[in-house]
C-alpha cells in the first residue's frame, strides 16, 4: 500500500531531535507562553521575512483572529464583506463568518485553482474591507493587481498560508506578501506539529499586540482583560517540534518539487489534466498534487485496486454544504467543476523514488 501521506515516516526523519527537545520541555515544568513558544516565534519570524509572529492553537483560529482584531481596532465592522475564493477548504470561510463578516465567493481559475484574479473588482462593494487569499494546494496567488486593487479600495489583504509555507512571489514568502497571514501546522500540512496548531504573521505592531491579547483571554497583563478574547494558544511541546522541523522545511519543499515535476513529465494519460509547474518553481510548495479527470471516482477506485491511496481535496464546495444552507442554490460552475473532477496523489518529503515510478506507470496504464 501506497499511502497518502506517511506521517510516521515524516517524523521519524526527525526524530532524535524532536524527542530530545520534547524531552527537555517535559522536565521543564513549562509548558504554555514559554521560552520555547518565543523562540520558534522569533525563528518562523525570520524565515517569513514579517515583523511579528504570533504562535496560536490552530489555523481557523489564526484567521479567526486576524478578522476579529481588524473589528477590535475599528478597521472591520460585523456586516462588512470578505472577499475569498469559492473553491478554498472551508476553514477560510468559517473565520469570516465566525466574526460576524459576509464571505464574497469569488470563482477560482481553472488552471492555478486560485482565486480569478479578474473576478474580483466586479463583487467589490462599499463594504468590502478585504479580500482573504488562499495560496490553495501550496501554489502562490498574488500580483501587482491584487495589491493595486487593494490599494484602490482600501482593502486589508489577508493571506491563508495554511497550505503555502516556504512558497515565494517575487522573493518574498507567503505569509508577508499582504497585511496580515493566517498558518496551520496541522500533522497533515508542510510543516505539521504533533497535534492542532498555527500562528499569525503580520507587520503592524498594533494588529500583533490585540491578537497576542485576543489569544490570551483578552489579555496583554495578567488579569487585566482589554478584549473580550478566548483561549488560543500555542502550546510549548508543539512549539519545540515545530521549530525543529521549520529547520528542514525548504529541504523537504524542496523534495516535493522534484516529486511533483517527475509526476508532470511521466505521467502520460489523456485522460488525466496534470497541474501546471509554475514557471518560476518557487511560487509552488506542492502540499497537495491535485490532478483532473472526468470519471474521477473511477479512477479513485482503480487507484485503491493498485494499493495506491488517494484523497479528494475537497469532495463538496463550502456554498453545497449545510452549514452554509443559504447558498446552496447558488451556482459556481468553475468551483463545482473542479470539486467534481479533482484527485490528490501522493506528495510529500519521504516518498520513495520506487513508489513515485510505480504511481507514474499505473496511472499511465488506467
Ligand atoms: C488546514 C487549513 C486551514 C485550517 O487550519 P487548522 O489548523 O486545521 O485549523 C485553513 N485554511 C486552509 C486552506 C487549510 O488548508
Amino acid at each position: 500500500m501506497i499511502k497518502f501521506l506517511d506521517l510516521q515516516k515524516i517524523n521519524l526523519a526527525y526524530q532524535q531531535e524532536i524527542e530530545a527537545r520534547i524531552l527537555a520541555t517535559f522536565r521543564s515544568g513549562w509548558y504554555l507562553l514559554g521560552n520555547e513558544v518565543k523562540q520558534f516565534e522569533e525563528n518562523l519570524k525570520n524565515y517569513i521575512g514579517a515583523t511579528h509572529t504570533i504562535g496560536v492553537a490552530n489555523g481557523l483560529d489564526a484567521l479567526r483572529l486576524i478578522l476579529r482584531a481588524y473589528i477590535e481596532m475599528g478597521v472591520m465592522q460585523k456586516g462588512d464583506e470578505i472577499i475569498v475564493p469559492a473553491n478554498t477548504y472551508i476553514a477560510s470561510i468559517l473565520a469570516i463568518s465566525d466574526n460576524e463578516l459576509a464571505p464574497v465567493l469569488v470563482e477560482p481559475d481553472m488552471n492555478t485553482y486560485n482565486i480569478d484574479i479578474t473576478k474580483i473588482e466586479e463583487k467589490i462593494t462599499s463594504k468590502t474591507k478585504g479580500i482573504m487569499l488562499v495560496h490553495l494546494y501550496g501554489r502562490v496567488v498574488f500580483s501587482e493587481e491584487i495589491k493595486n486593487l487593494a490599494r484602490k479600495y482600501n482593502l486589508k489583504i489577508i493571506e491563508d498560508n495554511a497550505q503555502s509555507i516556504g512558497a515565494e512571489w517575487n522573493g518574498s514568502k507567503t505569509g508577508s506578501l499582504g497585511d496580515a497571514a493566517g498558518f496551520s501546522f496541522y500533522p497533515g500540512k508542510n510543516l505539521g506539529a504533533l497535534g492542532d496548531a498555527g500562528a499569525v504573521a503580520c507587520n503592524d505592531d498594533k494588529l500583533a499586540e490585540i491578537i497576542r491579547a485576543l489569544a490570551n483571554y483578552g489579555s496583554n497583563q495578567k488579569y487585566i482583560n482589554t478584549y473580550k478574547g478566548f483561549n488560543s494558544r500555542l502550546d510549548e511541546i508543539h512549539a519545540v517540534v515545530l521549530d525543529v522541523k521549520l529547520k528542514y522545511i525548504d529541504i523537504d519543499n524542496a523534495r516535493r518539487r522534484e516529486v511533483a515535476k517527475q509526476y508532470i513529465s511521466e505521467i502520460r494519460n489523456p485522460k488525466i489534466i496534470l497541474p501546471q509547474y509554475p514557471t518560476n518553481k518557487n511560487e509552488h510548495v506542492w502540499h497537495l498534487f491535485v490532478i483532473k479527470t472526468k470519471n474521477r471516482n473511477n479512477l479513485q477506485e482503480y487507484l485503491s485496486q493498485h494499493k495506491i491511496q488517494t484523497l479528494i481535496h475537497y469532495p463538496i464546495p463550502p456554498h453545497k454544504q449545510q452549514a452554509y444552507k443559504a447558498w446552496n442554490t447558488l451556482s459556481y460552475p468553475v468551483t463545482e467543476a473542479i470539486h467534481r473532477e479533482v484527485l490528490s496523489l501522493p506528495i510529500s518529503p519521504v516518498i520513495t523514488d520506487k513508489e513515485v515510478s510505480t504511481i507514474i506507470e499505473i496511472i499511465n496504464c488506467y
